[in-house]
């Protein structure tokens, strides 16, 4: 039989779920504790969990001992966590949004990395994630739930439509590993399609050599922008002559008639590397 996780018994009211925040609460306490389980948590451990909702996974984590910051834009829902967590003194809910929110004033002076729990809202999971990334040198680990097809891209390799910046990005910093697959029926209200966790190990230092990171963002996102071209069509604005463009694809070995979805992760660092080399040259 399933175990519900929030007693509807308490006198503290039940804000009702708003779609604009991406509200689909998890119902099911068994898919809440193998979600924090990835997390393998210690009560040293300081734990941020965004969006934490109706708290179904806030409490599970505050079980464990450690301290959690719980950062929820929802004012009702702030307000409700307030209550349902008064006396625990090692829950923090703050209420705020977790596109502009300082990681970093979370943790203690020489204190450990955070680590990251969250079933991200479904209309700006992606922006979060490349949040959460900008924020890196402040997080340890992040077990995160997206909707099955944003974490299909995610973990996508090259050579397939699902691979884009979104699988970039992810990959140059982190460890990826699917987790667990969940059916809609395990929230309230039900999505229409299945969700999957994912667990990303953050790497020290980029997976490969960066010259400029603002440099490679353009060079992907142009790349992509029209993903069946040819590069030598569409990243000729970052070479100043096609002859430039010719001899750097050559130095790097890469083919100018290849598309955005064939090159690796490291291609196009080496590929960006070699304009931002260009650059400084010029
Ligand atoms: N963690 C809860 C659970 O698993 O039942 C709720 C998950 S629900 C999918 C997403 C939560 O993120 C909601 O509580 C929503 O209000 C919150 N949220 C949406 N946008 C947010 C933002 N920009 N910053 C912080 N929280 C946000």
């Amino acid at each position: 039989m399933r175990k519900t996780i929030i007693d509807h018994n308490t006198p503290n009211k039940l804000p009702r779920a708003r779609k604009r925040f991406g509200q689909n609460f998890l119902v099911d306490k068994n898919c809440a504790l193998k979600i924090i389980d990835l997390a393998s948590l210690q009560p040293s451990d300081t734990v941020l969990e965004i969006g934490p909702g109706q708290g179904a996974i806030t409490r599970l984590i505050a079980d464990k001992g450690c301290r959690v910051f719980a950062l929820e834009i929802d004012r009702d829902l702030s307000r409700f966590l307030r209550e349902e967590f008064k006396d625990l003194d090692n829950v923090e809910i703050i209420e705020g949004d977790a596109l502009k929110f300082d990681y970093a004033g979370l943790i203690e002076e020489g204190g450990d990395k955070l680590k990251v729990i969250a079933n991200l809202p479904y209309n700006v999971a992606t922006p979060i994630l490349f949040r959460l990334l900008e924020m890196r040198a402040s997080i340890d680990t992040m077990i995160l739930m997206f909707q099955k097809e944003v974490a299909s891209r995610i973990v996508s390799p090259p050579g397939c439509k699902s691979y884009g910046a979104l699988s970039i990005f992810p990959q140059l910093y982190s460890d990826i590993t699917i987790e667990l697959t969940l059916p809609p029926s395990v929230f309230k209200p039900s999505p229409k399609i299945d969700s999957q966790v994912l667990l990303f190990r953050l790497l020290d230092r980029p997976r490969f050599e960066v010259a400029d990171e603002k440099l490679l963002k353009g060079i992907i996102s142009t790349a992509f922008s029209q993903r069946r071209k040819k590069l030598s069509n569409t990243l000729k604005s970052f070479f100043p002559e096609r002859e430039k463009l010719d001899e750097s694809f050559c130095s790097v070995s890469i083919d100018p008639s290849r598309r955005a979805e064939t090159l690796s992760v490291e291609e196009f660092c080496k590929l960006s590397n070699i304009v931002s080399h260009l650059n400084t040259k010029c």
